[in-house]
């Protein structure tokens, strides 16, 4: 049986098509899939993170060969960790991929880097802030970008 409204093949005894066609009294009803499709915007706050941690870095690592400390870029690898682990979990909760042996070692290995970043560098957040005006910048940039992408 295939649906009028939107051309998916049900079984021959469907009630309701997945759009919410109902094949009985021939009308659009709220549709049974009712959660939205997992769009990229959904990890927007994981690719901003992602995008100000190598920002981060690429500033420590420049402010370095500068006579720098490179105090930006472990706050950077710290960022780009933590985002990466997030969002890898956050497509687990999605049903986006599973949760296997693999990926958790991995989460777990990001974290633990991070957290001995973290003990070995005091002031962290106080660095990434201490360049704002790049930060807010790829924001802006990235949100353009993403926007992009849903709309297409
Ligand atoms: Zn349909």
């Amino acid at each position: 049986m295939e649906c009028p409204s939107c051309k998916l093949i049900s079984p021959p005894n469907a009630i309701r098509c997945d759009c919410g066609y109902n094949f009985t009294s021939g009308k659009l009803e709220a549709s049974s899939l009712s959660k939205p499709p997992i769009s990229k915007l959904r990890f927007l706050g994981c690719n901003i993170a992602l995008g100000v941690g190598v920002l981060s870095l690429i500033g420590g690592v420049a402010g370095i060969s500068k006579g720098g400390t490179g105090d930006g870029g472990f706050a950077g690898l710290l960022i780009i960790l933590g985002a990466l682990a997030y969002r890898s979990r956050k497509k687990v909760f999605l049903g986006l991929v599973s949760s296997s042996k693999t990926r958790r070692l991995v989460e777990m290995a990001f974290l633990s880097v991070i957290l001995c970043l973290v003990l070995l560098q005091n002031n962290v957040l106080a660095k990434i802030y201490q360049d704002p005006v790049p930060n807010l910048a790829y924001t802006g940039v990235s949100f353009e970008h993403q926007r992009a992408v849903v709309a297409r």
